[in-house]
């Protein structure tokens, strides 16, 4: 039998991720403004309310998009939500000390269209209090919604709404390459293969005593988004991994 063709239609290939979320309407209202938009995959990770896709408020809310809410799947951690994506892009009202680099959504929506290896995840922070650092340090790029800078952020549903809107834009107009768009040489690293890495690296610069546990600074934050800026190849993180190994083996030996 044939392996399933893998689509590379963007309205395959990107999903959208609500971390955290507390209003059920603002699920409801997300899935609405991305059925209009063409988009279909959602993601929630541990929304307030577990039986949030069944709340009222949420179907209400959807309106004619009910039939997203069915298929939608809710995961407890951001590692499920991303598990198939090679780029991951982390929705932020507000710039941080440590982030990846910040791009707007048309060149996000650009990129995507661009490369029809990138499997991509657009990930959404909860209403109060945005994205952990965590979700944040995890992801390719922060994307910013150029907003009003004396009052900036949107309300979740309407930032899904600018982003699936952009989205759509770049495919109907066959957009330019953006300058910061990277081309894949080999196969993208997953998550799960760069998260390996990191945990294998710090061991590493742990055994060497260039990483101090009881005083770690933020080095590992700082090589998350020296790595994120890369766009890393399964090859390169096996490399890597075998300098961590060498190191390793160099200290017991
Ligand atoms: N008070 C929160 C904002 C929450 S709004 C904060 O300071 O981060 C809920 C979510 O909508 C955010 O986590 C983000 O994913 C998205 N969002 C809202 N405004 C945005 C903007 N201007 N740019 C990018 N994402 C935005």
């Amino acid at each position: 039998m044939k392996p399933p063709e893998t689509s590379t239609s963007v309205f395959d290939r990107v999903r959208f991720v609500l971390v955290e979320t507390s209003h059920p309407g603002n699920i409801g209202a997300a899935a609405r403004a991305m059925k209009t938009m063409g988009f279909s995959r959602l993601i929630l990770v541990n929304p307030r309310f577990h039986d949030a896709l069944e709340h009222e408020e949420a179907l209400a809310f959807a309106s004619g998009a009910q039939d997203i809410l069915s298929r939608t799947k809710v995961v407890g951690s951001i590692e499920e939500a991303l598990d198939g994506c090679n780029f991951a892009a982390a929705l932020s009202a507000r710039l941080r000390e440590f982030s990846p680099p910040v791009w707007t959504p048309r060149t996000l929506a650009a990129h995507i269209n661009m490369e029809p290896d990138v499997q991509a995840a657009l990930v959404f922070g909860n209403e109060r209090y945005g994205l952990p650092n965590g979700v944040v340090e995890k992801c390719n790029v922060l994307i910013n919604i150029p907003a009003n800078p004396e009052y900036s952020s949107l309300n979740l549903a309407q930032a899904v709404q600018v982003l699936s809107y952009e989205c759509r834009l770049a495919v109907m107009e066959e957009a330019q390459a953006p300058a910061t768009s990277i081309g894949f040489q080999g196969e993208a690293a997953s998550f799960a293969q760069i998260e390996g890495m990191y945990a294998h690296l710090e061991e590493a610069l742990t055994a060497i005593g260039f990483l101090k546990p009881d005083n770690p600074k933020k080095l590992m934050p700082r090589l998350k988004r020296l790595f994120s800026r890369t766009q890393l190849e399964t090859e390169e993180v096996n490399i890597l991994r075998g300098i961590a190994k060498k190191i390793l083996q160099n200290r017991n030996s």
